[in-house]
């Protein structure tokens, strides 16, 4: 056989079968279905998932149709108990989490630890809900009438989220839409499951009822199933930019909410009076951090001619100071997420050379401090990269550095704006009047300044623009409560003598 996946199934006898979580406990479904999971540091299956048919996913909803009547009425105060009991235990038991998400991930475990941090913002941002759920009070609209608005929760809503943040993006959307009272489907990435069973448990434990968060594994099946049921009210979904246009067109077609984030090509904009030295360490970092398999990771560096050569030079000397390798083993950089990904990854290379590109540093070259067999792909540098390249197009989701050399502020800004996405994006300069140009005239969703991977704390919202987001509301912050909750503005009058009379005309203040 030659498909690579199979090729990489090195252990014949993968005895662990991963359930879904379905009515506070695991559930094997009906489906025979299952899909490795790998170690991507050993390069070997380590367990099987199941993949759910659309009567699991069937079930699966009734459960949690069930579950949400009561979740709905539980008042603010029980829901704010649950969720910050939610938060103490994962603070407590956050080593746990980070070991199954460098298992299956491969992501180093002081990444795996940052994921978790960022996501225990959100469930924080949560707890908070008894404010973040207030209405809106206005006496006296017209003679003894009152208007006020409240804020209800939608029933049951799907999360789907992607490989590289198996914790993170999952916390993200379930911790507000359960604090806000839904009860939630996550259909996580069948690469790297087990975070989201992990999680589920620790939510029972905290106090959640039965039912009211189910997780549901699968793929194009199961997320079908979501995006076509009549019962699920709202779809969050996470992952490339085909599969969100899909997933938006789908479910919105089905009369559903929805909110779809895409795929990214992130540029740092460097301006010649940089400090380089901070611009260097940036792009590295952003660059190479989990590998660049992060929806904000750098991945394109436009650099003016004029500093070009020196901060390439930089990164270079920085690049040959990275320890790639077993994220157990403090590595910088661990394995991408499978051998299939890691050869499409290091196509581009090639694909480099034949279009021109220099490249500066090769990550096939390198010599991982970890398995032979683990899916390696060491840090790759690639200057005088044309914009007509697939290397500059393609969202290559890997640790692949392009450099594009400008002229000028205004050749980056153009670069940018033709870009198809507009997830995040940095500049780098000491010029103040520059920076401001830019937030006001780049077409992006989140803008760095000095900072290369600006994702917003929790109580600002996360999203990009153009084929970065399909839909209207961002995740989490004050967008995501208000995606998970339905306004209501209620109108009234208490009898009062002046009422009364016939009168079949609009209303009219007199
Ligand atoms: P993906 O699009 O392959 O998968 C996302 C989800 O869709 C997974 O749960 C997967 O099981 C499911 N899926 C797979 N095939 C499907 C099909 N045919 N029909 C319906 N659903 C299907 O994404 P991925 O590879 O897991 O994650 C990487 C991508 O996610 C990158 O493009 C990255 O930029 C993007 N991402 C974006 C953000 C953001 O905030 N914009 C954040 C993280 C990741």
């Amino acid at each position: 056989m030659t498909d690579t996946t199979t090729l990489e199934r090195t252990t014949p006898s993968a005895t662990t079968i991963l359930d879904h979580w379905v009515d506070g406990a695991a559930w094997a479904g009906a489906s025979a279905r299952t899909s490795p999971v790998f170690n991507p540091a050993l390069g070997t299956v380590q367990k099987e998932v199941r993949l759910a048919s659309t009567a699991d996913v069937a079930a699966a909803v009734d459960s949690a149709s069930a579950a949400w009547l009561g979740w709905r009425d539980a008042s603010i105060a029980k829901r704010q108990t649950v969720m910050f009991a939610f938060r103490e235990l994962l603070n407590a038991r956050k080593d746990e989490l980070a070991q199954i998400l460098t298992s299956e991930h491969g992501k180093v475990l002081s990444d795996a630890h940052g994921e978790i941090a960022r996501g225990m913002e959100v469930v924080e941002f949560a707890c908070g809900l008894g404010h973040l759920t207030k209405g809106a009070y206005s006496e006296n609209v017209s003679t003894g009438i009152d208007v006020y608005t409240l804020r209800q929760p939608l029933g049951v809503v799907g999360i789907i989220s992607p490989f590289n943040f198996p914790a993170m993006v999952p916390l993200w959307f379930f911790s507000i839409a359960l604090a806000a009272g839904n009860a939630v489907i996550l259909k996580p990435s069948e690469k790297d499951p087990s975070a989201a069973n992990w999680m589920a448990a620790l939510l029972k434990e905290a106090g959640l009822p039965d039912g009211v968060l189910n997780v549901v594994h699968g793929d194009k099946e199961a997320v079908d199933a979501l995006l076509e049921h009549p019962d699920v009210r709202a779809i969050s979904f996470v992952g490339s930019t085909p599969l969100a246009r899909y997933v938006y067109e789908t479910a919105t077609g089905h009369g559903k909410r929805v909110q779809a984030l895409g795929g990214a090509k992130n540029h740092m904009l460097i301006l010649p009076d940089a400090d380089l030295d901070l611009a260097a360490d940036a792009a590295v970092n952003a660059g190479f951090g989990s590998a660049g398999e992060r929806c904000m990771a750098i991945s394109v560096v436009l650099a003016v001619d004029t500093i070009a050569d020196e901060f390439v030079e930089k990164v270079s000397q920085r690049m040959a100071t990275l320890r790639t390798g077993d994220g157990t083993r403090g590595c910088d950089m661990g394995p991408l997420i499978t051998g299939q990904h890691r050869d499409k990854v290091s196509s581009y290379i090639d694909v480099a050379g034949t279009d021109g590109a220099t490249v500066v540093v090769d990550g096939r070259d390198v010599e991982p401090d970890g398995d032979p067999d683990g899916f390696w792909l060491g840090p790759t540098l690639i200057d005088n990269v044309p914009t007509s390249s697939a290397v500059y197009k393609d969202e290559i989701f890997g640790p692949v550095l392009s450099v594009v050399r400008v002229d000028g502020y205004q050749e980056g800004l153009g670069i940018i704006n033709s870009s198809l996405y507009g997830n995040g994006t940095a500049i780098f300069t000491n010029d103040g009047g520059a920076a401001r140009r830019f937030q006001r005239e780049v077409q992006v969703g989140m803008i760095g300044i000095n900072v290369p991977i600006p994702v917003p704390v929790a109580y600002h919202s996360f999203g990009g623009w153009k084929a970065s987001l399909f839909g209207d509301a961002k995740a989490y912050g004050p967008h995501g409560f208000d995606f998970f909750t339905a306004e209501k503005a209620i109108t009234s009058r208490w009898l009062d003598p002046s009422h009364g009379g016939l009168n079949l005309g609009f209303p009219q203040h007199d």
